[in-house]
């Protein structure tokens, strides 16, 4: 595939672009997953998990894990993950009993031998489990699945930078995670108090100070735009803190306000909202000084620097993407461990219970913990291909795609070409007869391109996701 090299996308306020920008300001999905987890189907049995987990002896493909702690101390108002809000530590007891027993079953059905090039544990707040917790559900891996120690594995922890200090640090750096990922969001005192999540800008700093002496390989900051009382101002000064602290990667979310799916929302006060125009000043603000600081947009929201293994696989069309984000060394197949966890391989999706009254229901009765799942068909695996490529490395080989599907991308999207050709005509992408290829313009709406190539679109209600931009 020929190389794509990161650019970033230039913002301004010219007619054109605001035209394109009313004309797509529609809602669509971040396509962490094609089809999205909306066309999950409820009937899917214990049996239809097992058989997305085809027996192969002796199978040493790779494997990636991700493990989900859904417990919070506080809730931040913004906040639309699955997550369960406690100050009751004792919880944390008997989920981690039902995880590994979850961990002993799906082991059974996997299988020990592959190694876990990537694992990632999220939340909710991982480090809502003390010390002695989090060494104990590590073991309790380890001792299921074949972890390694190679220099090349990405084993990422979502932190909380409020309930973690030096010593947790050096534990989790003991215990084997190489990559942090830190939940930020957003320096300014307003804004903080705005949206229940108080942390100091000293605190955030001595945790990056530790991080670089433990030696962790990168760490990743969540930043939000689009939160009460920020503007393209109170951003430029955040964002200069944060370019002070040298993080290695920077997601930077647009905050959807959605009250009516996500309660908590509610205590947000809508007048203190950006409007649509300050969101995008804001925007323009962020893509101009992250790239003046030297980091890379890879699309979808990402920035990292450019001697980031992100970038540089994105740079020879090897960008993966799963539902934690963007990735390197994306196994074949992920499986997930705990409460509403989605399992990914190369034949469809399963989802855990989303309750813990479910999840812990299922496990006790000796069942695995499946709630819905979603077997690929092959018309998925051509549309998963072609949003796949697109979204990570903003290009489609034609010539690979002819020879993997045994047809023209005219012949299978015979029906998507007038929508193909409006996305030429504004300037979003370029079709020849070796790629289509996302232009400079096209890439802070690769989710509207995507979107013409999903034939999923047409049926799910416009409400079910957030807006692109
Ligand atoms: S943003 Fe993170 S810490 Fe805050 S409530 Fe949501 S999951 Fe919990």
């Amino acid at each position: 595939m020929a190389k794509v090299s990161p650019m970033t996308v230039e913002w301004d306020n010219c007619p054109e672009k605001r035209r394109l920008i009313e004309k797509y300001d529609v809602q669509g999905p971040r396509y962490t997953s094609y089809p999205t987890a909306l066309q999950f189907s409820e009937s899917f049995s214990e049996a239809d998990y097992r058989a997305l987990w085809p027996a192969i002896t002796p199978n040493i493909a790779p494997l990636s894990l991700y493990v989900h702690v859904p417990f919070c101390e506080n809730i931040c108002y913004y906040c639309a993950c699955n997550k369960i809000v406690t100050r009751k530590k004792e919880k944390a007891r008997d989920y981690l009993n039902h995880l590994e027993k979850e961990i002993h079953m799906q082991s059974a059905v996997i299988g020990r031998s592959r190694p876990v090039t990537q694992m990632h544990w999220g939340g909710g707040t991982p480090t809502f489990l003390n010390g002695a917790e989090l060494t104990e559900l590590m073991h309790n891996i380890a001792s299921h699945f074949r972890l390694i120690d190679s220099e090349s594995r990405e084993y990422a922890i979502e932190i909380d930078p409020r309930t973690v200090d030096r010593a947790l640090l050096a534990l989790l750096k003991g215990l084997g995670f190489n990559r942090l990922s830190m939940g930020i969001q957003d320096f300014n005192p307003q804004v903080q108090q705005a949206i229940n999540r108080v942390q100091s800008y000293e605190q955030i700093a001595d945790l990056m100070e530790a991080s670089r002496l433990f030696g962790f390989k990168s760490v990743s900051f969540d930043l939000i735009y689009g939160l009460p009382h920020q503007s393209a101002a109170t951003l430029e000064t955040t964002l200069r803190q944060v370019i002070a602290l040298n993080p290695d990667r920077i997601a930077l979310y647009n905050y959807a306000h959605l009250p009516d799916r996500f309660p908590t929302q509610r205590s947000i006060d809508r007048l203190a909202l950006p409007s649509a125009g300050e969101k995008l000043a804001m925007l323009a603000q962020a893509n101009q000084q992250l790239r003046e600081a030297g980091y890379l947009n890879i699309g979808m929201d990402h920035f990292v620097r450019p001697s980031d293994d992100l970038a540089i696989a994105q740079q020879r069309g090897q960008l993966q993407r799963n539902f934690q984000g963007y990735s390197t060394c994306m196994a074949p197949d992920l499986v997930g461990l705990g409460v509403s966890a989605i399992t990914s391989t190369r034949e469809g999706f399963a989802q855990n219970a989303k309750t813990l009254d479910r999840y812990y229901a299922a496990i006790s009765q000796g069942s695995l913990p499946v709630e819905r799942g979603l077997r690929l068909n092959d018309d998925d695996r051509v549309r998963k291909h072609v949003i796949m490529r697109l979204i990570c490395n903003f290009e489609l080989d034609l010539n690979e795609f002819e020879t993997q599907f045994k047809t023209t991308l005219a012949d299978y999207f015979s029906a998507e070409i007038p929508a193909i050709q409006e996305l030429i005509a504004d300037g979003l992408i370029q079709l020849d007869r070796q790629s289509l290829r996302v232009t400079a313009a096209g890439r802070s709406l690769i989710r509207n391109i995507c979107m013409v190539f999903d034939r999923y679109q047409r049926e799910v209600p416009r409400t079910a996701f957030s807006k692109a931009l």
